[in-house]
């Protein structure tokens, strides 16, 4: 399971640049960049959202390791549709919409 971090501030997810969600689904089946790849697990920022998230914080604990699943496979952390990478770090800072976030750690096989 990589160690996350993300610069979505936008995401009921996010929190001091985490993700408190368990883990991850990143899309980019046919991605060959990393602007071709995005969260798909990216949910906006809602009061609803909000609260939520102070319930789920307590639950975890390590919220840095997720398990993240990823569609594009020709990164080269991506094995089997699972990331191996260490470290990543999803961004996409006035994302408004899942589109507009990316994995900045994809690498082209
Ligand atoms: S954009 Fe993705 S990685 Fe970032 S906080 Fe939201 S769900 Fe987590
Ligand atoms: S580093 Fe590569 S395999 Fe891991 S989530 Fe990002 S794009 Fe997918």
């Amino acid at each position: 399971m990589p160690r996350l971090k993300c610069g979505v501030d936008t995401c009921a997810y996010w929190h001091d640049k985490y993700c408190i969600r368990e883990g991850i689904r990143v899309k980019g089946e046919k991605a060959l960049a990393v602007a071709e790849t995005r969260c798909s697990s990216y949910r906006p920022r809602s009061r609803t959202a909000r609260n939520s998230f102070h319930l789920e914080i307590g639950k975890l604990g390590d919220p840095l390791h997720l398990e993240v699943s990823c569609e594009a496979v020709n990164c080269i952390f991506n094995r089997r549709e699972i990331c191996h990478a260490q470290e990543i770090k999803i961004d996409g800072t006035r994302a408004r919409k899942s589109a507009e976030t990316f994995c900045s750690s994809f690498v082209l096989k």
